[in-house]
């Protein structure tokens, strides 16, 4: 029997993005785990009967409403973008766990690594935008990053300590998403509802498309880029429409390890709180191989999902390139969403941006945020 641990010596969390797909999974999670970690801070982006619920439950110390308050909120609750930044820097939070969608994550990782918190970071985008920045923080609050993101997750577990050096390939699967057997013709003309329909995960709205059209695994090999130090030449996607290998290490000596398990976000949650510890949790059901054969491996059909090859060549570029290509494609995402544009239009309306804007400089937060800012004027004033 494991000794509960005294209550003061659990661990503060706050979560960005409660009321998501990820907050509310990392909740539960949570909550199973109370000996461990107990939630300090909430933010989300609209005062929802959701949220009114979850600090009903948990009595929250810091509660941040970032976008809409539908004016029945308690005057001390924080409002606002700062409202991030508040929640992420405060002195009961250990762990930040980054749950919200797109580069309005950046500030609040920014912040919290500077005042040496990890940060469980499911928001990818803030990785992507800023990748070079995020690590110079990190340096200097001695603040830790620890990936949420299934994938990476995955290649965290499979390294296990070992360097670049050390590691030939990493290998990230992907799902294919809902498109991965249409022809062509076909998905430029795939509707909403047709890629919200992701086969192997639910997901948020934002991040389903992103898997249909792969921009999703663009942005993923973008942020193993940044994440392991490993160059984009040694990054490798392979398509495994069954999400039970997570993702795949290649070593120097010709040895993979692959990291498996039922496609549950709750076990790279569960370990992004305790690594490189593991800890008892009965979340998800036990992994069954027989159940889950066959496993299977395919190509990735580049010119048929060219949103993934636009993003891995923004990523290589390097510079602002990759603020362009995540701006535009949110915007892109969200036109697309609003029924404003065909599914053929997100990576046309990337490419487009990329060439008018991926040239930039990246030095600052302020010239990444001004690359962000072109790139999604350029999408809106010819797409919308
Ligand atoms: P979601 O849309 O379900 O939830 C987003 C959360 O962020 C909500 O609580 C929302 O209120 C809040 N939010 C939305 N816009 C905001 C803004 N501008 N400022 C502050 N808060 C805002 O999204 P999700 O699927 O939970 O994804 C969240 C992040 O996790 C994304 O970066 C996504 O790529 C990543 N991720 C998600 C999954 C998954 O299984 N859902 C897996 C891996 C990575
Ligand atoms: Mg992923």
């Amino acid at each position: 029997m494991t000794r509960p641990v005294p209550r003061d010596a659990a661990r503060g969390v706050a979560v960005l993005g409660s009321t998501g797909s990820i907050g509310t999974t990392a909740l539960r999670v949570l909550a199973r785990q109370r000996d461990r970690f107990r939630v300090t801070a909430l933010t989300a982006f609209s005062n929802t009967g959701l949220l009114a619920e979850q600090v009903r439950a948990l009595h929250p110390a810091f509660v941040g409403i970032v976008g809409v308050d539908n004016g029945a909120a308690p005057a001390e609750w924080a409002r606002g973008t700062q409202s991030l930044v508040g929640a992420a820097t405060r002195d009961d939070v250990d762990i930040v766990i980054n749950a919200v969608v797109g580069a309005a994550g950046l500030d609040a990782t920014l912040a919290a690594l500077e005042r040496g918190k990890r940060v469980a970071l499911a928001n990818k985008e803030t990785l992507v935008v800023a990748g070079e920045l995020v690590a110079e923080a990190a340096r200097r609050g001695h603040g830790e990053i620890v990936p949420v993101d299934s994938e990476h997750s995955a290649i965290l577990q499979c390294l296990a300590g070992r360097g670049p050096t050390e590691v030939r390939r990493l290998v990230l699967t992907a799902s294919g998403g809902p498109f991965r057997d249409w022809p062509r013709e076909r998905i430029e003309r795939a509707t909403v509802a047709d890629a919200l329909q992701h086969p192997t995960w639910r997901m948020g709205r934002k991040i389903s498309v992103d898997s249909a059209s792969l921009a999703n695994k663009a942005l993923e090999v973008i942020e193993a880029h940044h994440l392991f130090g490993i160059p984009y030449e040694r990054i490798e996607v392979v398509v495994h429409p069954q999400s039970v290998v997570h993702s795949m290490v290649e070593f120097v000596d010709g040895s993979v390890l692959a990291q498996m398990g039922v496609p549950s976000m709750e076990l790279p949650i569960l370990y992004a709180l305790t690594h490189p510890e593991r800890v008892p949790d009965a979340g998800v059901p036990p992994f069954d191989p027989v159940a889950c054969s066959p496993l299977t491996f395919e190509a990735v059909r580049h010119e048929d999902f060219p949103a993934l090859g636009l993003g891995i060549a923004a990523g290589v570029a390097g510079g602002a390139a990759p603020a362009v290509y995540n701006a535009a494609n949110e915007e892109a995402v969200a036109l697309f969403l609003a029924g404003a544009i065909r599914f053929g239009d997100l990576a046309r309306a990337i490419a487009s941006a990329l060439d008018a804007h991926g040239g930039r400089a990246s030095g600052s937060r302020e010239a990444l945020l001004a690359a962000d800012a072109a790139a999604r004027t350029h999408v809106r004033e010819r797409y919308a």
